[in-house]
């Protein structure tokens, strides 16, 4: 057992609550090691119901298009889906109840056999997890990479041995409710205003994060960004060994020295590359890159494997990703950021003049930050429910658009670029009102922009 709350074993009567991705990957392996699943979902439709008659026949009892009491009631154990809101009645029966409430990263980790390095942050942790992963298979070592990237650690643990490292994404959302879950090297990456809409302040999201480190052992370690005034709060919440990373001064884990990557760890030390050699220029690809070979280091990567794969990295899809340039105009896919921190390090990481395609769902950030960055835009075509939000704090500094679609917009930023510039999709908003996900929005963008670049 890794935390205060038993670990449930063969018999036992757990109900999951929730029946999105985590939720059914935390099922599956609790009916994997006997435990007796009870699965309780509010919504309903024909997918579900079919993931519903797979998990019955695999011995789960679940009901789907609302939560019954009598789900929850007999239960040892609930295990709740990250999405699912502490208000929701199922925690609030559970709670009432005596049964204790964790979630699938809490379960899940329980049973990891492997070594874990967690990744928090409000941007930059898809990036990072990949880096570190990449680290640690280039160092000959066994790597997994999971979490909200895209398979949860529920559906990867049966792949797991005692040797392997385990990267993990993780999101506030998972650890604001944490009760269990330590990993062996914490990362808090950076903090801005991300999902103040769930949190409600920036305090709260930031205790959040902070949740990370609430169970460390002695041994084990956080890594903060030393750059970060928000920083010095989470310090204090570390249980660990601290280390940091930094472009701007010396510090016991990565920094920059004589314009070299050098890590500095005690048990390793050395250079992971120049500067100049980093597979991206601007400030974040170099934060990114300190936290990524610290983390990979602490975990067992060599310095040189660090080096090679900060050298080749070409990124991932949907973040500052060039799509195309067309008649001299360059146009850039950054569809994952969701965020206004995001945006305005897509902004200043491109080639200017700048005509920018924003809006969405917002998750009530604060788009007066924008206005700094205004002198670096031609123009902006505002999409979504919440352009007008973005389009009040940029109005009567550069040409505004309004457009119903993808392909509008694409058209209509490409008529204000004209000859040269950049036009960059970073939507500092979700996807949801338009759009499937991040990366429907984006393979919608790259599709529009075939239709204008023919
Ligand atoms: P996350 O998984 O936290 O959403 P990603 O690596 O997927 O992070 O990147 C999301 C967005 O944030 C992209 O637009 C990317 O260009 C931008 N980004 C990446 N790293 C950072 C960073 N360290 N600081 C600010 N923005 C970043």
């Amino acid at each position: 057992m890794r935390g205060p709350i038993a670990r449930p074993g063969p018999g036992t009567a757990v109900t999951v609550l929730g029946m999105a991705r985590s939720g059914l990957a935390a099922a599956e392996w609790l009916l994997r090691v006997g435990c007796r699943v009870r699965v309780t979902e509010k919504t309903d439709s024909a997918p579900l119901r079919a993931q519903a008659r797979r998990l019955q026949k695999m011995g789960a009892i679940v009901e789907c298009g609302g939560h019954t009491r009598a789900f929850v009631d007999g239960s040892s154990l609930v295990v709740a889906s990250p999405g699912v809101p502490a208000s929701a009645d199922p925690i609030r029966w559970a709670l009432s109840s005596g049964i204790p409430v964790v979630n699938e990263l809490d379960m899940a980790s329980w049973y990891c056999s492997g070594r874990i390095v967690a990744v928090t942050g409000s941007n930059g942790k898809s990036t990072v997890v990949t880096l570190i992963g990449q680290m640690l298979t280039e160092s000959g070592l066994d790597a997994i990479v999971c979490g909200n990237i895209g398979t949860p650690l529920s559906a990867v643990l049966p792949r797991v041995g005692p040797k392997t490292r385990v990267v993990l994404e993780t999101s506030s959302f998972q650890l604001e409710q944490n009760k269990a879950f330590h990993p062996e090297v914490g990362v808090v990456l950076n903090l801005t205003d991300n999902h103040l809409d769930r949190h409600g302040s920036f305090a709260e999201y930031q205790q959040a994060k902070g949740r990370m480190f609430a169970y460390q052992t002695p041994s084990e370690w956080a890594l903060l960004n030393a750059d970060q005034s928000g920083s010095s709060a989470l310090e204090k919440l570390a249980q660990g060994q601290l280390v940091w990373f930094s472009r701007k001064r010396p510090v016991a884990g990565a920094y920059f020295k004589n314009g070299e990557l050098v890590l500095n760890l005690g048990s390793t030390n050395g250079t992971v590359c120049k500067i100049n050699q980093l597979y991206g220029r601007g400030v974040h690809h170099e934060e990114n890159a300190l936290a990524a070979s610290c983390a990979a280091a602490l975990m067992g990567a060599s310095v040189k494997a660090c080096g090679r794969v900060l050298r080749s990295f070409v990124g991932l899809p949907h973040r500052q990703q060039k799509i195309a340039v067309y008649r001299g105009v360059t146009f850039i896919n950054d569809s994952k950021a969701t965020t206004v921190a995001a945006g305005i390090c897509a902004i200043e990481a491109t080639a200017g003049p700048v005509i920018l395609i924003a809006g969405g769902r917002d998750k009530g950030s604060d788009f007066t930050r924008l206005q700094p960055w205004v002198k670096r835009l031609k123009a902006a075509v505002l999409i979504g429910e919440d352009g007008p939000k973005i389009a009040r704090c940029l109005n009567g500094k550069i040409p505004l658009v309004q457009s119903a679609s993808m392909n509008e917009a694409v058209k209509k930023a490409f008529e204000l670029a004209r000859t040269g510039g950049s036009v960059l999709l970073s939507p500092m908003c979700t996807s949801f009102d338009m759009f499937r996900d991040f990366e429907d929005r984006g393979e919608k963008f790259v599709e529009a922009v075939k239709t204008v670049t023919g």
